[in-house]
């Protein structure tokens, strides 16, 4: 039988690309059509995610650094759930511009390869795609940098936001297994992607599970930041 090209394999992905030539340019934050596509969000939209912008790279566990170019909150919230939860997985490429954005910015050295945190496949058939590859995959074509896949999830874990953050840890442990593409990722330097940061558990665990390929440094982005994980790194600092 003939082999299915790899590009079959990714429909959403080809989806989103063609949603991207076909349906008029809309603000992310409130689906308002755009004269022009320069620019991700309307005036005001923007206004209101650049209140939300990070500037500082945070600190989550295995990895070299990390950096999240948002807080998950007001119009950038709105967005990573329409892309999420409400069939906009067109809206990739504009969330994957401001990884890619902060990457220059916080003049950090350019990863060899991009990976990402993925979904279970369960949840990711409900859905249709799995949205930290689609940012991923985005983030590859506007950086240049090549996309493998290096994680599975072995296992479904319940849903992350439903937990505290104690039991957020032990939830995602073991979750991830690499595939036998990671290793060719020895002594690369890894962009680990994910869609939303929360406590950094699922971002730590995934690297943790990276460094058995001993890469020469994981830096892990996701496009924002809940504002739980900030409360808390700045609680333990005043201690
Ligand atoms: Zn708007």
């Amino acid at each position: 039988m003939a082999k299915i090209p790899s590009w079959l394999k990714f429909p959403f992905w080809l989806g989103s690309c063609l949603a991207e030539m076909i349906l008029p340019t809309v603000c992310i934050g409130c689906g308002r059509f755009l004269d022009q596509r320069e620019y991700e969000f309307c005036p005001e939209c923007l206004e209101n995610a650049r209140k939300r912008m990070l500037s500082r790279p945070i600190h989550i566990k295995y990895t070299d650094l990390s950096f999240a170019p948002f807080t998950y909150s007001g119009v950038v919230r709105t967005a990573l759930l329409q892309f999420k939860f409400n069939g906009k997985p067109h809206y990739d490429k504009a969330l994957a511009k401001y990884i890619a954005y902060m990457l220059v910015k916080l003049g950090i050295e350019k990863p060899d390869v991009i990976t990402y945190v993925p979904t279970s496949n369960m949840r990711a058939r409900k859905r249709g795609y799995d949205q930290a590859e689609l940012i991923a995959r985005r983030v590859s074509e506007i950086a240049n940098i090549p996309l493998v896949r290096a994680l599975d999830k072995i296992r479904n874990t319940p849903k992350q936001s439903k937990l505290s953050a104690s039991e957020r840890h032990g939830n995602v442990l073991g979750a991830y297994d690499l595939t036998d593409k990671a290793f060719d990722l020895y002594g690369k330097r890894i962009l680990l992607i994910d869609d939303v940061i929360t406590t950094g558990a699922t971002m730590s665990e995934a690297a943790k599970t990276l460094r058995e390929v001993k890469p020469s440094a994981i830096i892990g982005a996701a496009v924002a930041k809940t504002g739980k994980f900030h409360k808390k790194r700045l609680k333990l600092k005043q201690q």
